[in-house]
């Protein structure tokens, strides 16, 4: 706090901010920095990070990065790099179409930090309002498709169609290996299927005429893919080869269009097992490739398989009902060594503007939208046969023509480019044009345009609009009604939208309210500046497979993102395609395995990981063919060496890799890292390094320096792109030298690549990927260190502070965690009955998200502050910690019952509260303001404890019959 007004600045130079770091991503300021150090008993920052971090691995050099910038002028550089994406008109399709995005959707929720700024539900108490948009998904995609269940999104319409696969392999009866893709899936979903069908040693076999079709299901055969409508826009009943495909107990997996769905008979009327897609063309921009929500429904039986977040209805402490996660506390999934699936993250708020677009146009308005895209696509069609270019196949489409345009081809695309216009060749002499939301009667006429001969008289809109309104078969129309849900059909005015978007998101706890200290997800500031860019033009409305020389911006962002996170790492490579950490890591883990084979050592299929390891690192162990081998940690939560030793000896010839996390999942800089990686590349083996943490290392040490072979970095943990409520997030995979051959490629986009692709678009979850490149240049090598040393200098405050209080379980040689600990609660079972989760409960009645709970030790709280909290929130965190350990006293004391006390009553609700005979031991007040600042700002959780277990009892996935908003 100032004392004397402001004290006058001398130098120009520093007044004009030229390159001079304004530290405004970092909560604490000097002089609180000095008082937390106090509390650490530290004399400097310097001397605090000597301690925690290793002399062992400390950076060579600093990181070479550009000098900071201020937001302004970082914003005004990316703006140049956005003008270098050309935005034509897209007529490509191929999974990605023109959307308008309502405004009131794109304000108060696309940009609103209530929404994007949340964490994955698991809390469920606190995130009723996005349980209720992911409900509405979930009902939205089982109305369309038909189908009985449906999860609340997944990475993309490829990544989804490889899970479907998957999990058609475990589901049906058929013990073959081998999947038949119809030839016109989209190309990008063939392409990942190859990826993910390759390790686990399934067949793909593409069929592209109808004889090979018909010889494909006369074979043996797991599953078969269908798109419907077809890639190339041909509408075919398929019913009698679902029979077919059934008769060999064999699962019908089917992709397909939301949109189309409103007027096409759904493929759960004709009998699909599984239905996957993407919800992109409900609002959500195309960003060159995603983030979007894509989505799986299944039959009902396959339910438990499921993989991805289901969110379910259960009840709470009161009996109302109450939304949670439905059968699993963290993904149920993913179980480790038995992992079906590695994804973890989502798309979450993809999902949730997918939703709101859903309920803003009702039934009505999205049949509206889809009839006049299918009406428009019928008259392009006639004019186009009229000017001479007759569609392929019976003529059947929703959106999309297939011509056969032959050796005009090449001459009609580019004199379509020169008109600002993308279309899509296809099989070389055909071109496909996809009508989207956004089209136009201009579009039509400017298309009619580039397909007529010079001279030639146009057809006319009206007269081409005479005859039959659309190319859906007859037969194929559909009957059914869907979204009768009340949600659905009573938001429609602005003001009732703007209410119902704002009434969830106030049930809500995001980042904008209070410190969400999570360990090992790193909730830090999402700056405003950062989110700004996602949405301008330049990079929200270019298509993934438009031409390289249209997309030279995205390739700056690219080349220069790559560039800086290789200085970050230490690393030699990276790719930004995948969607999310588990992503990374799985490609990281192909990487390895291909290298291996390159080596003529396929053999080694070994993959050591840690006891204390996140889930997703055996899946994605799994996910690539690798035989997992748990290894022990010490009494310290370190790896046990000699363990680990022992485990590299026995299986030295079939070493593939270890996987650790670093610093590790307990919150400790080990010592023994680099002795640890030279004892793996010893036996022939590569280190996989975590990246999830690299919070705690970022401009103090890097992975590819101290030994690690390869890492993902989280995106969204440590570079700011915001949880989203679980997603959309960005796993770069980062490789030394010799494995940077073994980057993913992504032939669809054109890109060469030893290892297929990993991710439907070649540049992953290209639109937000701009957060991240504001994050870095705003900081710089100076911004970015700072935060680091702020992360490991707010943990440790917060350690110290509650060490009377409650112990932190692990800490590194000289007594310091590194940018999170553990806070240890076990001992209150035995002493008064309190369980971790009740003191997760508790805090919410203060204010606040729990930590990280009973990962990775059962019964504990994981806290991390991150270097975006101020001391005074840290203080607040800690003042209620401190006050619930008072509450645990009293209940320790006998002055509380065991089974009713604040602890075990928590959260409170403001109706239980106001209830006419309060019978508790404990006041009101004490129940909900035990704090005083609490009167100033309270947060009042809208539900009770959710029930868990009636929730996976009864299960039950869509919308509450009546309108559940208050239950
Ligand atoms: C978050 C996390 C992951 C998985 O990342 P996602 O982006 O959620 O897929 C993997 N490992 C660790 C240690 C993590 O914290």
């Amino acid at each position: 706090m100032l004392m004397s007004p402001p004290a006058p600045v001398a130098s120009l130079e520093s007044l004009e901010n030229s390159g001079e770091f304004i530290p405004r991503h970092i909560g604490p300021d000097a002089d609180d920095a000095a008082k937390m150090l106090a509390a650490i008993g530290q004399p400097s920052l310097d001397a605090l990070i000597d301690k925690v971090v290793p002399a062992s691995i400390a950076r060579a050099r600093p990181m070479d990065l550009p000098a900071p910038v201020t937001e302004a002028a970082a914003l005004a550089e990316l703006k140049t790099i956005a003008s270098k994406n050309q935005v034509l008109k897209s007529f490509l399709g191929q999974g990605y179409y023109g959307t308008l995005t309502p405004g009131v959707i794109l304000r108060n929720v696309l940009e609103n930090p209530a929404w994007y700024t949340a964490y994955t539900p698991y809390q469920a108490e606190i995130s009723q309002g996005r349980m209720e948009a992911l409900i509405n998904f979930q009902t939205m995609v089982c109305d369309l498709t038909g189908m009985p269940i449906a999860n609340a999104s997944m990475l993309d319409e490829a990544t989804a169609a490889a899970e479907a696969m998957t999990l058609a392999r475990r589901s049906v009866k058929s013990k073959s290996h081998r999947i038949v893709l119809t030839g016109d899936v989209h190309p990008q979903t063939i392409e990942v299927i190859q990826t993910r069908a390759k390790p686990l040693a399934l067949e793909v076999l593409v069929v592209n005429s109808k004889e090979e079709w018909e010889a494909a299901l006369a074979g043996d055969f797991f599953a078969a893919l269908i798109q419907y409508p077809a890639s190339s826009g041909w509408i075919a009943d398929w019913k009698a080869d679902v029979e077919a495909i059934h008769a060999k107990h064999a699962a019908a997996i089917v992709a397909t269009d939301l949109l189309a769905l409103t007027l096409l008979t759904p493929p759960g009327e004709w009998g699909a097992d599984i239905v996957v897609g993407n919800s992109q063309r409900f609002g959500m921009p195309m960003g060159a490739g995603g983030p979007h929500a894509a989505f799986m429904a299944c039959r009902d039986e396959y339910k438990r398989s499921l993989p991805g977040r289901l969110v379910g209805v259960s009840v709470d402490a009161h009996g109302k009902p109450a939304y949670r996660l439905a059968l699993q506390t963290r993904e149920q999934h993913i179980r480790r060594e038995k992992a079906t699936s590695n994804i973890c993250t989502a798309q979450v708020l993809p999902a949730v503007i997918a939703s709101m677009y859903a309920v803003y146009h009702g039934p009505q308005g999205l049949s509206r939208i889809a009839q006049r895209v299918a009406r428009f696509t019928a008259i392009l069609s006639r004019g186009l046969a009229q000017l001479g270019f007759g569609q392929r196949h019976h003529g059947t489409a929703f959106d999309t023509l297939c011509l056969h345009t032959q050796d005009a081809t090449d001459a009609l695309v580019a004199r379509a480019r020169s008109r600002g216009v993308n279309l899509r060749q296809a099989w070389k002499e055909y071109i496909c044009i996809s009508l989207d939301e956004t089209s136009t009667r201009a579009d039509v006429e400017l298309i009619w345009s580039i397909f007529a001969k010079d001279g030639a008289e146009l057809p006319s809109v009206e007269a081409m609009d005479e005859g039959p309104t659309s190319l859906i078969p007859e037969s194929l129309q559909r009957s059914s009604r869907y979204l009768a849900h009340p949600v659905f059909n009573t938001h429609h005015s602005e003001t009732a939208m703007l209410r119902y978007i704002r009434s969830l998101s106030d049930k809500d706890l995001a980042l904008d309210r209070s410190m969400i200290p999570l360990g090992s997800c790193t909730m830090k500031l999402n700056a405003t500046s950062e989110m700004i860019p996602i949405t301008w033009p330049g990079f929200a409305d270019v298509h993934p497979f438009a031409p390289a020389d249209q997309l030279q911006g995205y390739a700056e962002l690219d080349a220069q993102l790559r560039r800086w996170l290789c200085q970050a790492t230490g690393y030699a490579g990276i790719s930004l395609q995948p969607n999310a950490g588990s992503q990374g890591e799985y490609a990281g883990l192909l990487a390895i395995k291909a290298f291996h084979d390159s080596k003529g050592q396929s053999h080694r299929n070994i993959c050591l990981i840690p006891s204390s390891a996140h889930g997703t690192n055996p899946a994605s162990a799994h996910m690539v063919g690798l035989k997992v081998v748990v290894t022990k940690c010490d009494d310290n939560g370190n790896v046990d060496l000699d363990d680990l030793r022992a485990h590299c000896e026995k299986h030295s010839a079939h070493l593939a890799c270890v996987m650790i996390t670093y610093p590790s999942t307990h919150g400790v800089f080990e010592t023994q890292v680099k002795q640890l990686c030279e004892l793996v590349h010893s036996h022939g083996g590569r280190v996989y390094v975590d990246g999830a943490n690299m919070n705690a290392l970022v401009g103090l040490a890097a992975p590819g320096e101290f030994g690690g072979d390869v890492s993902h970095l989280n995106l969204h943990k440590t570079f700011c792109i915001p949880h989203g409520g679980g997603g959309p997030g960005v796993g770069p995979v980062c490789v030394v030298e010799d494995l940077v051959p073994f980057l993913p490629g992504h032939a669809t986009a054109g890109i060469a690549g030893r290892v297929g692709a990993v991710s439907a678009a070649p540049l992953g979850n290209a639109a937000v990927l701009p957060i991240s490149w504001m994050y870095i240049r705003m900081m710089g090598e100076p911004g970015l260190k700072l935060a680091t040393e702020t992360a490991i200098l707010n943990a440790n405050y917060i350690s110290a502070r509650l060490q009377p209080h409650f112990p932190t379980l692990y800490a590194g040689e000289h007594g310091h965690v590194a940018h999170e600990c553990i806070l240890d609660l076990r001992q209150f079972k035995d002493s008064c009955g309190v369980m971790a989760e009740d003191v997760a409960k508790r805090l919410i009645d203060y204010g606040f998200h729990a930590p990280t709970l009973s990962f990775p030790v059962p019964n504990t709280l994981m806290v991390e502050p991150t270097e975006s909290e101020s001391l005074y929130e840290l203080d607040r965190f800690i003042d209620a910690m401190i006050a619930i350990r008072g509450e645990i006293a009293a209940i320790e004391a006998g002055a509380l019952p065991r089974d009713d006390n604040p602890l075990k009553n928590a959260p409170h609700t403001a109706q239980a509260l106001l209830a006419a005979d309060w019978t508790h031991g404990y006041s009101r007040e004490a129940a909900a303001y035990p704090l005083p600042a609490l009167r100033h700002t309270k947060y009042w959780s809208p539900v009770g404890r959710v029930d868990n277990v009636y929730g996976d009892r009864n299960l039950f996935c869509s919308c509450v019959p009546m309108d559940g908003n208050e239950g």
